[in-house]
């Protein structure tokens, strides 16, 4: 089968594939969407990874689903805490081999009704869904309004918040204030930073006491300054992935939100829709085999 393989130096090219032998159910992969965290290991990931775990698939039996491609253990201390993501067992990948490609073995499978290729977003919302929990309610700043940004804001509305938007870009801004969200530069509650390049625009943004939560990796070259978080004593948090109640509940929610415009590639134009989404020319890259 068709899949996108990193090579030796980490970049990604189309390869064939013997079929997926792992553990779990035959998934056909109708659709799987690139995440920012896929494009981090471009250049990185180790030799004969296939990336890929937003994914939209097709079971034997004819029923849609999604797949948890990480499953925390649900027992240790730190899944109790609600720290899922840093639980030992949530390193072990459960998918064989990744998204995009043909077909894979998953071991968690999640039923999406009539989601069809909406799919690709119950992983996404699913992460917002658990790291929204640790946002107070109130006046929250969105920094990047991208995809994940566009969730978020509707999220963040659907639950009651007074929701204000910032990006760089102004058909981005535009695009968020559609959705509800305001567009001023007055102070709030807590801030969700999920371009974290704008870790620093947001920190004096936040009131005394607020919370600024973390949901993209930094990049390593940006400084942060951590004297706004001392004499303001905010409360800096990060969040990862998604835990299965949350992807449970997003399977709801995503039916329920307006999503993000979609640029839908084949597999052999992978290289394509990883420049589209660099350049910020896609909102969201989704490659179909
Ligand atoms: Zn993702
Ligand atoms: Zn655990």
């Amino acid at each position: 089968m068709r899949a996108v393989v990193l090579d030796s130096n980490g970049r990604p090219e189309l390869a064939d594939l013997p079929e997926p032998a792992g553990p779990g159910a035959l998934v056909q992969v109708l659709a799987c969407g690139l995440c920012g965290s896929d494009v981090e290991k471009l250049g990185r990931g180790p030799a004969g990874t296939v990336l890929g775990h937003e994914v939209a698939g097709l079971l034997e039996g004819g029923e849609h689903v999604t797949l948890m491609h990480r499953v925390p253990c649900g027992s240790c201390d730190r899944c109790r805490a609600g720290h899922e993501s840093t639980c030992e067992e949530f390193r072990q990948l459960r998918i064989d081999p990744g998204g995009f490609a043909e077909r894979m073995r998953a071991t968690h499978v999640v039923p999406v009704g009539s989601l069809g290729l909406d799919a690709v977003w119950v992983e996404p919302v699913a992460c917002i869904l658990r790291a929204a929990e640790r946002v107070p309610a109130g006046s929250v700043l969105v920094v990047g309004c991208g995809a994940v940004g566009r969730l978020w804001v509707q999220v963040l509305r659907a639950r009651g918040d007074d929701v204000v938007a910032s990006d760089v870009r102004p058909d981005r801004l535009e695009g968020a204030g559609r959705l509800g969200a305001r567009v001023d530069g007055g102070p709030v509650r807590a801030a969700v930073v999920t371009a974290a390049a704008g870790l620093n625009d947001a920190l004096p943004r936040v009131e005394p006491g607020g919370t600024v939560l973390v949901f993209a990796a930094p990049p390593e070259d940006v400084p942060v300054s951590l004297d706004t978080v001392y004499r303001r004593e905010l409360q800096l948090m990060g969040s990862r992935s998604a835990s299965p109640a949350h992807f449970a509940a997003a399977v709801a929610v995503v039916s329920e939100l307006e999503l993000p415009e979609v640029t839908t590639l084949p597999l052999e134009r992978f290289a394509e829709g990883v420049e589209l989404y660099r350049r910020g020319e896609a909102l969201k890259v989704v490659f179909t085999p």
